[in-house]
């Protein structure tokens, strides 16, 4: 007889095959994609993970499975039970979908400035969203604060605390660094990305790092409005946030729990202003047919300023967080694009992709 482990994983019904196993079976194991331009351009190897391929759409797919997995194992969700988050909507929707496939409920607290495309998914996901006022995090109403309350009085429900649950990092050590590992071949010279909560950089930073006995350069991309970039400069200050930007997902106030995990052994931080993303998120569709958010185009043009830092012949690696379709009505509208002064930030050659 064959054994099991040649022909791959054994489902119900004695079925044996190599399917992956449901939703969540397919999380992780996105391509590596080279940046043909960009990498001509800079004489670097830019390459980027396809992270809008998750079965979710985001990046976020993994962080999502990584907590509730968690909760799990901790025994603090049991079958039936509800999980509970705050966010600005790619966990959220990493999560309702993780959520259907497990038979738990879903409840959203996100912040009432967040693209309602993503509103509209959440619910169509079966999940119960709760918009609520964009405040700081010092603010008892922060969707966060709201989110953990509302979990503290429901029978049978966790809060998965994205922001300071470290087992959203570790998803990223265990999957998102090896995989970066093994599709450069060992051969990463720098990985640089935005961070929201920070999972995605400290885990899959972390990973790199140790594997290269340090050599693998960690960046920090931050946008305008976010006080992580001025804290690395700086060596350890924070400032009031001040400013804001049109990348959703990314930007912080705070050092949370899976920042810290590395914040100490970061190489560095380039702040990306808007005109450069917008730009970039055009060219990306214009030159490699790739349909980005604006988090994914401001990684890139991070990998670029990078790599002319670093100098030729380096390889940078980076995410793609997620793709345009959540975000179309506001990146691809001239009216919104002119609202946020970001109507010339489109090069003249490519505004014809602006059609709503
Ligand atoms: N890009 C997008 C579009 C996101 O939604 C997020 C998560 N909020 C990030 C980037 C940042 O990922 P992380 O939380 O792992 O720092």
């Amino acid at each position: 007889m064959m054994q099991a482990s040649l022909l791959g994983k054994a489902f119900s019904r004695g079925f044996t095959s190599r399917a992956v196993d449901g939703f969540t079976g397919a999380i992780g194991n996105t391509p590596l994609i080279y940046l043909k331009k960009w990498s001509e351009k800079t004489g670097c190897n830019i390459v980027a993970k396809a992270e809008f391929q998750n079965p979710g759409g985001s990046v976020k797919d993994r962080a999502a499975l990584g907590v509730i997995r968690d909760a799990e194992e901790r025994g603090l969700l049991k079958p039936g039970g509800t999980v509970v988050e705050g966010t600005a909507g790619n966990t959220g929707i990493g999560l309702a979908h993780v959520c259907r496939a497990r038979g738990y409920d879903c409840v959203i607290f996100m912040p009432n400035t967040q693209s309602q495309e993503k509103i509209d998914l959440l619910r169509m996901l079966g999940a119960q969203v709760y918009p609520v006022p964009a405040v700081a995090y010092d603010n008892p109403a922060n969707y966060n604060h709201q989110a953990r309350d509302f979990a503290k009085n429901l029978p049978n429900a966790v809060w998965t605390d994205q922001f300071d649950n470290v087992a959203n990092a570790k998803a990223h050590y265990l999957t998102t660094g090896p995989e970066i590992w093994e599709q450069t071949d060992g051969k990463v010279d720098a990985f640089i990305c935005a961070t929201g909560t920070g999972g995605t950089l400290a885990g899959a930073g972390k990973y790199l790092k140790e594997k290269s006995d340090g050599k693998t350069q960690i960046w920090l991309a931050d946008p305008p409005g976010s006080v992580l970039h001025s804290y690395i400069q700086s060596g350890g200050k924070l400032v009031e946030r001040t400013g804001s930007s049109i990348t959703e997902g990314i930007g912080q106030g705070r050092i949370t729990n899976n920042l810290a995990t590395l914040v100490n052994d970061i190489d560095g931080s380039l702040n990306i202003p808007d005109e450069k993303s917008i730009s970039v998120l055009y060219d990306l569709l214009d030159t490699e047919g790739l349909y980005l958010g604006a988090s994914s185009s401001l990684n890139v043009v991070a990998a670029i300023e990078l790599a002319q830092k670093l100098g030729p012949g380096k390889t940078i690696a980076t995410i793609l967080c997620d793709g345009a379709y959540r975000y179309q009505s506001r990146l691809f509208s001239k009216k919104w694009l002119q609202s946020k002064g970001l109507q010339d930030a489109i090069p003249d050659h490519l505004k014809h992709y602006a059609v709503l």
